[in-house]
């Protein structure tokens, strides 16, 4: 119940107006966003790779509607990917196409990835479209697969989302593309003829996709897992099929959120995987902040603790 309460909230407007006036909120919601501007967000990647620990960076923002913002958006990419050059932290970077003007205009939204893309080229850097709700999925593989299959951009990935029925098909079609695909269990609210409902199923299909797509012929065609979890049973069921099949550390890495599950990530570090952490900086951290809360309602109690604190 809390969950699609949290989830309800991340869309309402009225909400987000007044939840992001509350100076604890915002206080609470620096528990997973590095800041609000870019320095802050490569001084966390510095911080981070110091610990060993890799990094991707989400210039927080998204379901922009009209084209001065999505451009907007775009610039702070360009900026971000710049200052990642210029400062040499190892950091790749994230973005949501809502925010690039997807919902505006399609041309826009592939015009604006092609420049980030290119850029991101020219210095060396990596791009993941995160996934959105399922409203978005169509568009989003269609704008991936129109980069890397007719443009070619070999720095570009994407999300799935192993709540969805429909990702067993799109990982199978991703891993004979050779695609560089993040793997997430799936953060939005979706209707149960879209996705399981149950958290077990949820799993169940994680692991499944998991080994779907770290399987030899995804290998052979050059597919890279983005193993994004901090669940420690989905961890280890991909550790265990890692370690049984000899997989080479060139195609699969963890990743886990800014502020979640520090230790494990120290720990999948220690054992010698290659661990990334998503770092969302920002001033619109609002949705971001509401999902997370949605992940693990006992995070109200953090939130709460804010409240008291002088
Ligand atoms: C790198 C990365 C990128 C992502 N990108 C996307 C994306 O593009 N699209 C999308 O839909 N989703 C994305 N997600 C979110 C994802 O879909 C899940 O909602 C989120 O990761 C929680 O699921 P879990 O796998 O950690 O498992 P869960 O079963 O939810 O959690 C396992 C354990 O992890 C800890 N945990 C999980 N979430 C939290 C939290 N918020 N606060 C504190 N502890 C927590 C708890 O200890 C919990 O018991 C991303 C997640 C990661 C790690």
């Amino acid at each position: 119940m809390l969950r699609a309460l949290f989830l309800g909230l991340s869309e309402a407007n009225w909400a987000k107006s007044l939840i992001m006036k509350i100076g604890p909120a915002r206080r609470s919601a620096l528990r997973f966003v590095a800041g609000d501007t870019l320095e802050d967000a490569i001084k966390a990647a510095r911080r981070l790779n110091k610990n060993g620990l890799e990094v991707t960076l989400d210039h927080l923002g998204e379901s922009v509607t009209d084209e001065a913002s999505a451009r907007k958006a775009a610039q702070a990419y360009h900026d971000m990917i710049g200052a990642i050059a210029e400062s040499g932290v190892r950091a790749t970077v994230s973005l949501k196409l809502t925010q690039l003007g997807l919902d505006i205009r399609e041309d826009l939204c592939l015009e604006q990835m092609r420049a980030i893309l290119n850029q991101a080229q020219a210095t060396g850097n990596h791009v993941t479209i995160d996934m959105e709700s399922t409203e978005h999925t169509d568009a989003t593989l269609k704008v991936f697969r129109t980069l890397h299959d007719d443009y070619e951009y070999d720095n570009v990935g994407t999300v799935i989302q192993a709540y969805l029925y429909r990702s067993e098909a799109d990982m199978q079609a991703l891993a004979s593309e050779g695609a560089f695909v993040r793997l997430c269990k799936g953060a939005y609210k979706e209707p149960p003829d879209l996705a399981f409902p149950d958290k077990a199923d949820v799993d169940a299909n994680f692991v499944k996709l998991t080994e779907l797509f770290l399987a030899p012929e995804a290998q052979q065609a050059g597919a890279y897992l983005g193993i994004a979890t901090h669940d420690e049973n989905m961890i280890d069921a991909a550790k265990r099929y890692i370690q049984a099949n000899n997989v080479p550390p060139a195609h699969f890495e963890f990743q886990m959120l800014y502020g979640i599950r520090g230790k494990l990530q120290e720990q999948l570090r220690d054992e010698g995987y290659k661990v990334r952490i998503y770092v969302g900086y920002g001033t619109e951290w609002y949705p971001f902040f509401m999902r997370r809360l949605a992940e693990r309602p006992a995070n109200l109690w953090f939130i709460l603790s804010n409240f008291f604190r002088r």
